[in-house]
């Protein structure tokens, strides 16, 4: 009898044309908590304080006081086996896009070319004025930091009460109703509107399989009850172990 891992190898073998849609618990295992994670950022500062769009637009200091762990700690951040896997899949030419709700930039960090960042990037920061992009850690110093020409700096992510960027949702949304399977990796799938690319790939005949720890989405097809950084390398290596039948 085929397991688990076989059978999901198989599937992406036969299907290709896969979408992988990841979440914050993709990058726990390089150190990065979760937001329901004990010990996390958001249960020492409130982010309805510290990261709404509508107090950076009154007060950026606010934001930028926490520039250490954003800027410094973030740099030391480095993709886990999960990210390199998803490049591995990316290679093999059976994933085709990576959908991300991480700002972290950890996917494209190990070699993922196709990446879907639909809550932005914390590593690209740019002036509220003149549009002048800057690569982080690159930045001038300062609380805020600004750019030469006078302009408040601000990072590439979506803050509390702002718009998603409606290319890379488009982008996200056209992915998912067209692709053959999605690999739901890491994610609590109820921040909206990730939380609806599932089901859109799954209204459109696709297979779901899920990598969790516990189980988020009750539609998966395969549920893989597994660290991502365990799970994603083993398909890859059954994968391979196909291609040399
Ligand atoms: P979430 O915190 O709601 O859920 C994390 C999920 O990951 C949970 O279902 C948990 O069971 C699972 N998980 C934990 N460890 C795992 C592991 N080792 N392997 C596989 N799964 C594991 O995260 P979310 O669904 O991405 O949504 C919350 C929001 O948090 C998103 O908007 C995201 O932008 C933001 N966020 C991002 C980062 C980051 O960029 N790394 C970090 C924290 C929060």
């Amino acid at each position: 009898m085929e397991s688990l891992y076989e059978e999901v190898a198989s599937l992406l073998v036969k299907q290709k044309q896969c979408v992988a849609l990841t979440g914050a618990g993709i990058s726990l295992e390089s150190g990065i908590p979760t937001f329901r994670e004990k010990g996390g950022l958001w249960e020492k500062y409130d982010p309805m304080v510290y990261a709404s769009i509508d107090v950076f637009r009154k007060d950026p200091s606010k934001y930028w006081s926490l520039r250490d762990y954003f800027i410094k700690d973030y740099d030391k951040y480095q993709p886990n086996k999960a990210h390199y896997a998803l490049k591995d899949l990316e290679d093999m030419g059976i994933v085709r896009c990576v959908i991300t709700q991480n700002i972290d930039g950890l996917h494209k960090k190990a070699g993922s070319k196709n990446v879907v960042e639909i809550h932005g990037s914390i590593r690209e920061i740019y002036c509220t004025k003149c549009g002048k992009e800057y690569e982080a850690p690159h930045i001038p110093d300062g609380i805020p930091p600004y750019c030469l020409c006078g302009g408040v700096l601000k990072p590439n992510t979506i803050l509390f009460g702002e718009e998603l960027p409606q290319d890379a949702l488009l982008k996200a949304r056209n992915e998912s109703m067209s692709c053959k399977t999605m690999l739901l990796v890491g994610t609590s799938a109820i921040v909206y509107p990730a939380a609806s690319l599932p089901n859109t790939a799954k209204q459109n005949g696709a297979k779901i399989v899920e990598i969790n720890i516990e189980e988020a989405f009750s539609d998966a097809d395969y549920f893989i009850k597994e660290k991502a950084g365990t799970a994603l390398p083993k398909i890859v290596e059954e994968i391979r172990i196909i291609d040399k039948h």
